[in-house]
C-alpha cells in the first residue's frame, strides 16, 4: 500500500504543469542560425539566408513542435501535440493554442519602467500634429488639476507640428499651473512662465553645465529647457510619494506584460526604487522580469558597499548593472558629435559626464562586478566611452564583463570595429531609427548619415543587438520594435524600401534581438532567450508567426498570452 501511494506521488509529481498544444513552437531548431552572439568571425558576411534581402524560406524549414510542456517554472519538453500529450496528467493546465505561435518570451532591453508608468498617467502629446493641437490639450488637462499642482506631460515633438518652431512659455496657457512638459525623446522641456519664475530662470540665469536654456535674441528665456537644464524646474516639481512611485512601477510592468514582454531592462533607476521592486517581488506583484540598471549617481554614492543581486525571486528580479550618461539627444542637439550639426553649425552637443567621475565610476563597476550601460547617441560620446572602457579594462580586457553603450546611434567608422574588439554590446531600439529618420539627415548631413542606426553593422561583426524601446519615448509595444528593424520604415511603409536599407536585419535577427540578443545582454542566455528543455517557461504567443508574415502584417499580430516562469500575465480576449 505504502509503495503503491508512493508510485501514485512519483506520477503526480512527474507531469507538466501546463501544456500547450495545436500551434507553432519557435524552439532553437527554427531560431538558433545565426543568432549566437559572438558566434560569427568578426568581419565575415552574414549567410546569404539571413540577410534581408533574402525573404526567409519558410517553406524549406523543417516543420517544428507543435506543443510545449512546462513544470516548475520551466520548459520540460518540445515536441508533437502527442508527444507532449503523454506529459499530461490529472492536473496539468492546458492551453488549446488553436494554430498561434509561441516565441521564447521578448525582452526589452532598454526602457523605463516608472516613467513608463507615469507617462500613463500624464498629458500624453505624442503623434500631436501641431503646436496649436498641444496648447488646446494643454489648457485641457490643466483645467482639470486641482489648484497650484503642476501640470505634467510628455511626447511633444516640434518636429512633427506644422509650425514647425519650438515651442514658447507664452504658447503655454495652464492658469495658474506651472507647467513642465517633456520631449519626446526626454531630453528637452517646454515649460510655461510659472514654472520658470519658481525655477528662478531669469535672463541672468546662465546654462548649467550640459544644460542649455533657449533664449531669444534679446536674451529671455523662451520656455524651453535642454538636458541639464531641465533640473532646474524639475527640481521645483514635488517628488513622487512612494505609494506613487509603486503604482507607476507596476502599471508599466503590467503594460509591459500586455505588450507580449516577459522581461525588461529598466536603464537607470535610483536606489528606493531597487527597494520599491524588492517590495512587489515580496508581495507577488511583479508580473514580468526586472533586469536593473542603478543610477550612477545613487552607485557612485553607494557603490563601495553594494554587490550584484542576481536572480531574486526565481529569477524575477536582478541588480548588476549601472547606468551613466555621456551625452543628450539627437532631437535637442544635445548628442555629442565629432562635427558640428549640419543644421546648426555653432554646436556639436553636450557632454553629460566628467571624466573623472566616470572613470571612478568603471572602476568601482568592475570591482564590484556591476555592468555598465553607458547612454551614447553621438559619435563623440561613442567614442569617449569606448576609450573610456578600454582604459578600464586594462590589459586583462573586458570582452567578459558584457558592458554596453545604449543607443549607439551614430559611430564613425573607425570606431565600429572596436566594439568586437572591446566586447562592448550596442543596445539598440529600433523605433528610434523611424522616429529620427525625417530629420536626422539634418542634423548629421549627407557624411555622417550611413554611419547612424548601424544594426546590420554591428550584426556583421558579430555583436549581440539587444533590442529595446526606449518606453515611454517610445512606445513599449515590441511588434513596433521588430517591424522596424526589419523594414526601416514607418507605420505607412514610408520610404518604399527603408531608409538607409542597408541597415535593415531579417525577421529572424529582428526577434534574436528581442529574445537571444537581450538574455545575452543581461548575462540571462542559459536561462532564457530561447526555448529548450530546462530554460525558462518565458512565452510570448502571437496569433502569427513573426517568421512567415509580411512585416506589415506583423503591426496586425495579436498578443495573445503572456508567460513568466510558466505562469500568465497577460490574457488577450478571445
Ligand atoms: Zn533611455
Amino acid at each position: 500500500m505504502l509503495t503503491w501511494s508512493l508510485n501514485v506521488l512519483l506520477a503526480l509529481a512527474a507531469p507538466a504543469d501546463l501544456i500547450l498544444t495545436g500551434g507553432h513552437v519557435l524552439d532553437d531548431g527554427r531560431l538558433a542560425p545565426g543568432v549566437n552572439p559572438g558566434a560569427r568571425a568578426s568581419g565575415a558576411p552574414a549567410p546569404a539566408g539571413l540577410r534581408p534581402r533574402t525573404p526567409v524560406a519558410t517553406a524549406a524549414v523543417a516543420p517544428g513542435p507543435t506543443a510545449l510542456a512546462i513544470r516548475d517554472g520551466r520548459v520540460l519538453a518540445l515536441g508533437s501535440d502527442a508527444a507532449i500529450e503523454a506529459l499530461a496528467g490529472p492536473r496539468t493546465g492546458r492551453v488549446a493554442l488553436r494554430g498561434a505561435t509561441v516565441l521564447p518570451g521578448l525582452t526589452d532591453a532598454h526602457l523605463h519602467v516608472e516613467s513608463l508608468g507615469a507617462s500613463l498617467e500624464q498629458l500624453d502629446l505624442v503623434g500631436v500634429a501641431s503646436l496649436a493641437e498641444a496648447r488646446a490639450r494643454g489648457r485641457e488637462a490643466a483645467a482639470a488639476l486641482p489648484a497650484g499642482a503642476w501640470l505634467q506631460g510628455r511626447g511633444w515633438d516640434q518636429n512633427d507640428w506644422k509650425e514647425q518652431r519650438w515651442p514658447t512659455a507664452s504658447d503655454l496657457d495652464a492658469g495658474d499651473h506651472p507647467a513642465f512638459l517633456t520631449r519626446i525623446d526626454g531630453h528637452a522641456a517646454w515649460v510655461n512662465a510659472r514654472a520658470l519664475a519658481l525655477a528662478g530662470i531669469g535672463d541672468a540665469t546662465p546654462d548649467p553645465p550640459g544644460g542649455r536654456i533657449l533664449r531669444d535674441a534679446a536674451g529671455h528665456a523662451t520656455g524651453v529647457l535642454v538636458d541639464a537644464a531641465m533640473d532646474l524646474a524639475q527640481a521645483r516639481i514635488p517628488a513622487p510619494d512612494e505609494a506613487t512611485r509603486l503604482r507607476r512601477l507596476q502599471r508599466g510592468l503590467e503594460a509591459c506584460a500586455r505588450f507580449g514582454l516577459t522581461g525588461v531592462h529598466d536603464a537607470g533607476l535610483d536606489l528606493p526604487g531597487v527597494a520599491l521592486y524588492k517590495r512587489l517581488l515580496a508581495e507577488g506583484r511583479l508580473p514580468v522580469r526586472v533586469y536593473v540598471m542603478l543610477a550612477s549617481s545613487d552607485f557612485l554614492a553607494a557603490g563601495e558597499g553594494l554587490t550584484p543581486e542576481v536572480g531574486l525571486g526565481d529569477g524575477l528580479l536582478t541588480v548588476r548593472a549601472v547606468k551613466a550618461y555621456a551625452d543628450g539627444a539627437l532631437g535637442s542637439r544635445g548628442a555629442l558629435l565629432l562635427e558640428p550639426y549640419a543644421d546648426e553649425p555653432r554646436t556639436r552637443g553636450l557632454l553629460a559626464l566628467q571624466r573623472d567621475d566616470f572613470a571612478r565610476l568603471l572602476r568601482l563597476a568592475l570591482q564590484r562586478g556591476f555592468q555598465v550601460g553607458t547612454h551614447a547617441i553621438g559619435d563623440a560620446a561613442n567614442r569617449l566611452v569606448l576609450d573610456a572602457y578600454a582604459a578600464a579594462f586594462g590589459q586583462a580586457g573586458g570582452t567578459a564583463r558584457r558592458f554596453r553603450i545604449e543607443h549607439a546611434q551614430v559611430v564613425s567608422p573607425e570606431d565600429l570595429p572596436r566594439f568586437k574588439a572591446l566586447g562592448v554590446i550596442p543596445s539598440m531600439q529600433p523605433t528610434h531609427c523611424t522616429s529620427d529618420m525625417p530629420w536626422a539627415g539634418a542634423r548629421l548631413g549627407p557624411q555622417r548619415l550611413p554611419g547612424a542606426y548601424r544594426w546590420r553593422s554591428f550584426l556583421d561583426q558579430g555583436l549581440p543587438l539587444p533590442g529595446g524601446s526606449d518606453a515611454p519615448v517610445e512606445s513599449a509595444d515590441p511588434r513596433l520594435g521588430l517591424y522596424a528593424a526589419i523594414t526601416r520604415q514607418d507605420r505607412e511603409g514610408q520610404p518604399a524600401g527603408g531608409w538607409q536599407p542597408q541597415e535593415r536585419v531579417s525577421a529572424l535577427e529582428a526577434l534574436a534581438m528581442f529574445t537571444r540578443h537581450a538574455a545575452f545582454a543581461a548575462f540571462e542566455e542559459d536561462e532564457r532567450g530561447s526555448l529548450a528543455p530546462g530554460r525558462r517557461a518565458d512565452l510570448t504567443v502571437l496569433d502569427r508567426d513573426p517568421l512567415a508574415v509580411a512585416p506589415a502584417e506583423l503591426l496586425q499580430a495579436r498578443v495573445l498570452l503572456t508567460l513568466v516562469g510558466g505562469r500568465v500575465v497577460h490574457e488577450a480576449a478571445r
